[in-house]
């Protein structure tokens, strides 16, 4: 091999940031830096034998392992593994950018954050940048490298500032070493017995044996297998923590399923505390484990699972997998089909038992991850009914108490407590409790004693809205005009009637009808229709769906952030009985008054949008409401 200048590379944006965030934080913890090493050389040597097994031209000639290999006097750390390796342009590339969507997401919004959310960093292992944790241990970083594919080695070299450099590097075998040059002040990381206490704390379920000089330091023990009785609660922790790359989160729960007919499979399924789609990471990216007969033969699986169930972590062994075949074919092998299933069956029930036995704990996971398990609605209709039934809402029966999180409710729950004879499960959507608390739609409900479900997430919206119906009860939007009551009492009923009567004959006088006119006139195509409420007591008006359109909160889901979808029309409902109205209806016949009547009306129809959180045009509001206080001021000064 000729001599040649080694040549010089920069690092993506991104990842000198983490390299400052790295170098800078979880100096508690900078030994999860050899496990993260240790973790991609055992990925490496997985996919090595995955070679072997599916194509008969590369051997597997000699013992896969990782060494590691300490030297003291020159302050050095090497990782070693006989792995499928990496070609030039795979070291530039796997080492120099990130490939995974998630993880860049989350270095944008960490950097946005800016300190507290070094705190995420130890969720960073879940998202592929676990090489670059090197450079908390050591200043100078060296990868030596050759692939199975090729027989030229290279040696990629950085000191972790936003520089690295690859120049070719002769006799080196098949695989790769991490050289790490330790800072001064963690020479203990050559010490033999550091190292076995870090490895034994986080890389015990490693399946490849790791030496130390000629010990083999890890027991690989598959706890998969073991009967449940044999697991000890701490190594389920330790075996979370492999398979999350975390240190300390605990699972929220886990599963350990066994099957022997008519297909045999073991796994361990785990719930992590944390939804880190929540945290800005974009989508989870990570799956399970898949082996056969003990043997790793993927490790991201994401088809183990259906999507609405992605931020599960765990691993399936199945003896009858077969090993040699490729991601695609796995896909449409009988066995692996019939484990997904199995498997979401098991994780539903479970799921269920939790919210039955426990409901704290289960509202613990659902305000984490009810927002991806809903997913599951459009997406497996097999399971619709479970996932629906596990599902969870605030109500309008349940108010927040201080500090607390908000008490949520099943749709079970709310059936249970619905008055004989009520078809339909009430939901009203709106930005917020505090703006759904004050939605003039509600008013009748309390009136006649009846429970909303409310949902300030617009997508929950959706996700009702297509349910359509739970065990036989149609789902129903309160702003929307298909409501049904329950039949109410003769008591109730005599006081409703007279209610209502009252609100005919304000509703009918020429002066009310006036009032919607001139309000027709002024709103003239923005709204659908301008009519009499037999719905409010209290307040002023409020704004109807017509039968079909959408709400105000769908609009904005489907519209997709920016891109404003034309908002569907409304009828604007009005009280006759209101005490503004009833004045409005009592100045109508005064001419010089119509145009002050209007604005009311534009006013009016605007603070119903502003309930129901539409943005609007504050130049034009604040106008408006300024002109409203000079005529006022004006009349208190005549007065
Ligand atoms: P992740 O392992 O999650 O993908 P890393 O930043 O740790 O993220 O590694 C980036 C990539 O570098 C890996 O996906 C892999 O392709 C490659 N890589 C890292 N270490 C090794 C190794 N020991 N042998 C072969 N390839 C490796």
């Amino acid at each position: 091999m000729t001599e040649t200048a080694p040549q010089e590379f920069t690092f993506q944006a991104e990842i000198k940031q983490l390299l400052h965030l790295l170098s800078h934080s979880l100096y508690q913890n900078r030994e999860i830096a050899i496990r993260e090493l240790i973790s991609n050389a055992s990925d490496a040597l997985d996919k090595f034998r995955h070679l072997t097994l599916t194509n008969s031209e590369i051997p597997n000639d000699a013992p896969l392992e990782i060494t590691l290999e300490p030297n003291e006097s020159e302050s050095l750390l090497v990782i070693r593994d006989n792995g499928i390796g990496m070609t030039h342009d795979e070291l530039v590339k796997n080492l120099g950018t990130i490939a995974h969507s998630g993880s860049l997401e989350f270095l944008r919004n960490t950097a946005q954050q800016g300190k507290d959310a070094a705190n995420n960093l130890s969720l960073i292992g879940q998202f592929g940048v676990g090489f670059y944790s090197a450079f908390m241990l050591a200043d100078k970083v060296e990868v030596l490298s050759r692939s199975y594919q090729s027989d030229e080695g290279w040696k990629w070299e950085s000191d972790g500032s936003g520089r690295f450099t690859v120049e070719p590097h002769a006799d080196l075998s098949r695989g790769t070493q991490i050289r790490l040059h330790l800072k001064t002040d963690l020479k203990e990381f050559t010490q033999p017995w550091r190292l076995k206490s870090v490895l034994k704390q986080y890389s015990t379920f490693v399946p490849h044996p790791i030496k130390l000089g000629d010990e083999v330091v890890n027991d690989q023990k598959p706890i998969w297998v073991e009967p449940k009785s044999n697991v000890t609660d701490e190594e389920y922790q330790k075996f979370f923590e492999h398979l999350t790359h975390g240190i300390g989160d605990k699972p929220l729960w886990h599963l350990h399923l066994t099957a022997d007919s008519p297909f045999q499979f073991h796994s361990i399924l785990y719930c992590p505390e944390t939804n880190v789609e929540r945290l800005g990471f974009g989508r989870a990216e990570h799956g399970m484990q898949l082996c056969a007969k003990r043997i790793l033969v993927q490790h991201n699986c994401r088809e183990l699972l259906p999507d609405y169930l992605r931020f599960l972590h765990g691993l399936v062994d199945s003896a009858d997998l077969p090993l040699n075949v490729s991601r695609e074919a796995l896909q449409d092998n009988t066995v692996f089909r019939k484990i997904k299933k199995v498997l979401t069956k098991k994780v539903l029930s479970h799921l269920e038992s939790v919210a039955a036995e426990k409901p704290d704990e289960y509202l613990t996971f659902y305000r984490q991850f009810g927002i991806t398990l809903r997913e599951g609605l459009h997406s497996d209709f097999e399971h619709r009914e479970e996932i629906a039934g596990l599902l969870r809402f605030a109500s309008s029966a349940l108010p927040p108490e201080a500090d607390k999180p908000e008490p949520l409710i099943s749709f079970a729950d709310y059936v249970k407590r619905a008055p004989d004879g009520q078809k339909q499960i009430y939901f009203l959507g709106g930005p917020d409790r505090k703006s759904l608390e004050k939605n003039p739609n509600l008013e009748i409900f309390r009136r006649k004693k009846l429970e909303v479900l409310f949902v300030s997430d617009p997508v929950d919206e959706f996700v009702l809205s297509n349910l359509q119906n739970y065990q036989g009860k149609d789902l129903v939007a309160i702003d929307s005009s298909q409501i049904e009551f329950p039949p109410t009492s003769d008591a109730e009923k005599a006081d409703e009637a007279q209610a209502e009567e009252q609100q005919t004959v304000a509703a009918e006088s020429s002066g009310f009808q006036r009032v919607l006119e001139l309000f027709r006139e002024e709103l003239g195509d923005t709204v659908t229709e301008v009519r009499a409420s037999k719905r409010l007591t209290d307040s002023v008006c409020c704004l109807v769906n017509p039968e079909g359109s959408m709400s105000a909160q769908l609009q904005k889901v489907l519209s997709m952030g920016d891109r404003e979808l034309p908002s569907s029309k409304k009828i604007l409902e009005v009280n006759p009985s209101a005490p503004l109205i009833a004045r409005l209806s009592g100045i109508v016949d005064r001419a010089e008054q119509a145009a002050f009547i209007q604005q009311c009306g534009r006013q009016l129809f605007a603070n119903a949008l502003l309930l129901e959180g539409v943005p609007l045009d504050p130049a034009e509001l604040v106008s408006r409401v300024q002109g409203f206080m000079l005529d006022a001021a004006a009349a208190k000064a005549g007065s």
